[in-house]
């Protein structure tokens, strides 16, 4: 899979994206990620890439020809890395060939779940633009955009850091980046679920004890615990995700047991 960043700090993400689990799956060519300076793409002899509003206003917004020439470059390109090249002439007209899928990091988009990841895994290519300042230009993105993604209701400086969650939360799930598929799987929010607790070496710390269970050596046992206690996490912190995970009758009686819906002569507590 490919992933192309358009940003005006590309130094930023390349730091990130070389780093830890991700930074050796890249060096490892288990994916292929480039970083594009949009700058690189303007016109203009001062290098500015952003002007005031029409209509007044704070802040300053990013225009749309530099963002459109480096996208056009970024499509065309099936060559090297933006790193070993030149960014070379502007690119005015759309290649030939499929568009890469554009998404906008923003937070009027739609907000980034696992799901959406995983569907995004199993994309041959991406292209993420970063808006920075008070955003881009609208017509740019009416012209390119295929998604806008957020990563929460709140608001951060760049669409850099935006990138690089999604970015990560993508790259994991890619074949070869984890030890095993499972990894990913058991873990919050794959299944619907958070994750039971962990615990590792010491047994006793500062007067704690690991779970008895999880010394027993009884897998079937430590299995049926991890999904109790992932069922009883999810109850406590985030209960309406009860509402669209996949549950057996089991998991049912374990949950009626923890609400002390066994006594309840109404029946089922509200979350399921
Ligand atoms: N004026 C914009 C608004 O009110 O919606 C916010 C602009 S923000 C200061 C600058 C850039 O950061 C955005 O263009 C976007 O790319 C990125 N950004 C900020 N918060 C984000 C979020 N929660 N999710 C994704 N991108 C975000």
């Amino acid at each position: 899979m490919r992933i192309d960043i358009l940003t005006l700090f590309p130094e930023m993400c390349e730091r990130v994206l070389s780093e830890s689990v991700i930074g050796r799956a890249r060096a490892a060519g288990l994916m292929d990620l480039r970083c594009h300076n949009i700058r690189d793409y303007t016109r203009d002899k001062h290098n500015r890439v952003d002007d005031a509003p029409y209509g007044g206003g704070m802040g300053m917004i990013m225009q749309a020809q530099p963002i459109y020439d480096c996208f056009m470059r970024v499509w065309r390109d099936a060559g090297p890395p933006a790193a070993e090249r030149t960014a070379g002439p502007p690119e005015e007209t759309p290649p030939a060939g499929d568009k890469p899928h554009l998404i906008y990091l923003s937070p009027k988009g739609k907000t980034l779940t696992q799901r959406r990841a995983a569907q995004l895994a199993s994309y041959d290519r991406l292209v993420l633009l970063c808006g920075h300042y008070e955003g881009v230009d609208q017509r740019v993105l009416d012209e390119l955009v295929d998604e806008e993604i957020s990563i929460g209701d709140y608001v951060l400086t760049g669409g850099e850091l935006p990138a690089l969650v999604l970015t990560d939360a993508i790259c994991r799930m890619l074949p070869g980046v984890l030890s095993s598929e499972a990894c990913y799987t058991e873990e919050s929010h794959f299944s619907g679920l958070l994750e039971y607790p962990h615990y590792t070496r010491p047994a006793e710390w500062h007067g704690r004890q690991t779970p008895e269970i999880l010394l027993s050596g009884h897998h079937a046992n430590i299995e049926r615990w991890r999904r109790e206690q992932a069922l009883r996490v999810t109850l406590e912190k985030r209960p309406e995700l009860l509402e669209g995970a996949e549950l057996d009758q089991k998991d049912r009686a374990y949950l009626d047991s923890l609400s002390g819906a066994d006594e309840d002569p109404e029946g089922r507590p509200e979350v399921l």
